[in-house]
């Protein structure tokens, strides 16, 4: 094993799983984020993951200083970019005044945020799962591509400063990769590692495909002279709805883990508290990242307090319930 990867051996053979909270790459809810990244650091998660943009890093951090100060616990930042049209990189929008008035909504009922009211779509809570897309009789519900650093990843990278970044890519994206490939390595900012999502989700070849576009990622990549994780990403935004949706990701983690470049593997997309019983024990990933679920199992907490315009660590006793559940979901990777 290279020396550049020994920062993740900790993580392989053992029960400690590397363990990511994704906030989402066009999530903006800056209250939401903040008390998110203080619940799950405080329950040991490695890193967290958040849209490429100062005031959604800087709340994401302070959660984490609120974490480092009451248990010592203080997860790496990672920032979420893409190199082309992406769809964790979009947001919904709608008229309402096209809509018929005696429509029974559901694109409401089907927002895991509720962005929807008579209004249309907060923009701030979106984060663009694409449910309501598909739920409208009358499709008047349309997408809209959101990327935070599409025309300045540099300054990005510079005001924001993460330990890491995760490029969002798909299979005959070369190009787009290598330029952006090419604009990490020429800024200052000290990355202590790199990740890189990919999927079968927008793409219709094989997982034989998806292997040789890695491995062309894996030499690319080498220039940069950083540890690599390889996020395997089932089916995007959707471990908040069934049990099983981990199905895609461990179906993919299965078919082809086993041949990926040196790097952690990390399973991403439909991931939830069942992931881990769909995995052959003896089979395990380096690691997992927990999205939508993360974010919905603490919905109630967060909700609480921020109609109570404060922060949920204002609360102490629900904020060591929040920190107990976050605890439970990380429990099947975590030693302690
Ligand atoms: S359902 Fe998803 S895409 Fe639609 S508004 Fe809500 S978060 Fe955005
Ligand atoms: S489902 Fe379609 S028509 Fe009905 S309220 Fe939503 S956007 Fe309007």
């Amino acid at each position: 094993m290279n020396s550049k990867f020994e920062v993740f051996e900790k993580n392989k053979n053992t029960l400690d799983k590397w363990v990511k909270l994704i906030c989402g790459a066009s999530n903006e809810d800056i209250d939401a984020i903040e008390d998110l990244s203080a619940i799950y650091s405080a329950a040991g998660v490695d890193y967290i993951d958040v849209a490429a943009e100062q005031s959604i890093a800087q709340a994401a951090r302070n959660g984490i200083k609120w974490s480092k100060e009451f248990f010592g616990t203080s997860p790496g930042l990672m920032i979420s970019i893409c190199d082309g049209k992406d769809i964790h990189f979009r947001k919904a929008k709608f008229d309402p005044l096209k809509c018929p008035p005696n429509c029974p909504r559901p694109c409401e009922n089907s927002c895991p945020t509720f962005a929807i009211d008579n209004y249309g779509v907060t923009e701030s809570k979106c984060y663009g799962c694409g449910r309501c897309i598909k739920s409208c009789p009358l499709n008047l519900i349309s997408e809209y591509e959101f990327n935070l650093t599409k025309d300045n990843l540099p300054s990005s990278l510079q005001t924001i400063k993460p330990d890491a970044v995760e490029i969002h890519t798909e299979i005959n994206r070369i190009d787009p990769f290598i330029e952006v490939v090419r604009i990490l390595k020429n800024t200052d900012t000290k990355l202590k590692t790199i990740s890189i999502s990919c999927g079968l989700n927008q793409s219709p070849q094989s997982p034989n495909d998806l292997l040789k576009a890695i491995w062309e990622r894996y030499e690319i990549l080498s220039e940069l002279n950083l540890p690599i994780i390889w996020q395997l990403d089932g089916r995007p935004m959707s471990g908040d709805l069934a049990p099983t949706t981990g199905r895609d990701t461990v179906k993919l983690f299965e078919t082809i883990g086993s041949h990926l470049p040196p790097g952690l593997i990390q399973l991403a997309g439909g991931t939830n508290g069942k992931t881990h019983e769909l995995l052959n024990v003896n089979n395990f990933p380096d690691g997992i990242a927990f999205g939508s679920y993360a974010r919905k199992i603490m919905q109630p907490f967060i909700e609480f307090a921020n109609k109570n315009n404060k922060k949920l660590y204002e609360y102490p006793e629900r904020m060591a319930l929040a920190i107990k559940e976050a605890q439970k979901l990380l429990k099947p990777w975590k030693k302690n």
